[in-house]
């Protein structure tokens, strides 16, 4: 096994027709940050920076926020990495944050939403990331919008803070690239008004799946009743595939979905060209894709779509029985 890896390790992530695969990393913690080079990932496509507010006792102010962002791209040595804005409430709580007792956290006061009421936080923490990258690129995202209002009004706040930032003399970032996460499917319809606001997008499977189903993603009754491979998610994913590529916008996903290897399957059938996923599946997913012919399977996928079924899974696993996939 490893001597399988140290081989993969050298070995480009690409289809058997030639498809470039961009494979990057879902980190939190400054630990998970040696896996870069572990695993030849392109980058950190998810840099989930509640993490470290959440193993905290108190809140972290900008000093220690812009320590945190600068050691993480001091670890990226020049890779891209997505700095997610914060994203509590729901089924992240912080242990110095008022328990609210809503009575429907998943759809209450989260992510976004307590930064665009709370912006004093929300300018604090995008402070703490544009300082640490002063000299670089840097890549920031907004969690949970859904509306492109607030999406507007978010990026309003970061460039605030740029402005203050040149204010007051000190050096910006080389490039600043706005992204959104695609994760409420009210924003699948304002397509139009959003792709040329943003940069990049990325798909948190976990909540669109949540979101799109009205199926909590913590409860176990729900465990099995709604699929990932779906006709209506993959569709969705298929659907934004081909609107970010006419509006040049690139789009990853970084849901779990992307860290098994039969479901990053179907995200390249369905023409997803960027993945970001937890390291111990960096492997197994990048010796599936080389196995693959994308062209093939997007060919065989198109027959499904429409198929009136729970999920596409049982087709998808012949697919890759008899491709030896
Ligand atoms: C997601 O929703 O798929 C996602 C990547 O965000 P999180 O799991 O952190 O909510
Ligand atoms: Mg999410």
């Amino acid at each position: 096994r490893q001597a399988e890896y140290a081989r993969l390790l050298e070995l480009p992530a690409v289809t058997r027709d030639g498809q470039d695969v961009k494979l990057m990393l879902n980190c939190g913690l400054l630990i998970d940050l040696p896996h870069l080079k572990t695993t030849g990932a392109d980058g950190v496509g998810l840099y989930r920076t509640e993490i470290p507010f959440m193993v905290r006792p108190s809140y972290p102010d900008v000093a220690t926020q812009f320590e945190n962002y600068s050691k993480v791209l001091e670890e990226a040595g020049g890779l891209p990495v997505n700095f997610r804005t914060l994203d509590v409430g729901g089924d992240k709580t912080l242990p110095y944050f008022p328990e609210l007792g809503e009575e429907n956290p998943a759809l209450g006061w989260r992510a976004i939403r307590i930064g665009l009421d709370r912006p004093s936080m929300l300018r604090k923490q995008l402070r703490a990331m544009l300082m640490a990258g002063a000299g670089r690129d840097v890549r920031i995202m907004f969690p949970m919008v859904a509306t492109v209002a607030e999406f507007i009004q978010a990026r309003r706040i970061l460039d605030l803070e740029v402005k203050r930032l040149k204010d007051g003399g000190h050096p910006g970032p080389a490039d600043l690239k706005v992204g959104v996460m695609m994760e409420v499917p009210a924003l699948l319809f304002q397509l139009d008004a959003l792709l040329p606001l943003v940069d990049f997008m990325s798909v948190g499977s976990n909540d669109m799946l949540q979101y799109l189903f009205a199926s909590d993603r913590g409860n176990p009754m729900m465990n099995n009743r709604y699929d990932l491979l779906s006709p209506a998610l993959l569709r969705v994913l298929k659907m934004l595939v081909e609107k970010c590529g006419e509006a040049g916008v690139t789009l990853s996903l970084c849901g779990e979905m992307a860290s098994k290897p039969l479901d990053a399957m179907a995200l390249l059938g369905v023409g997803m060209r960027h993945l970001s996923m937890s390291a111990p599946a960096f492997f197994e997913v990048k010796s599936m894709l080389r196995s693959l012919h994308a062209g093939d399977l997007a060919a065989y996928m198109d027959q499904l779509y429409h198929l009136p079924v729970r999920s596409l899974r049982p087709y998808l696993r012949a697919y890759a029985a008899d491709h030896g996939v």
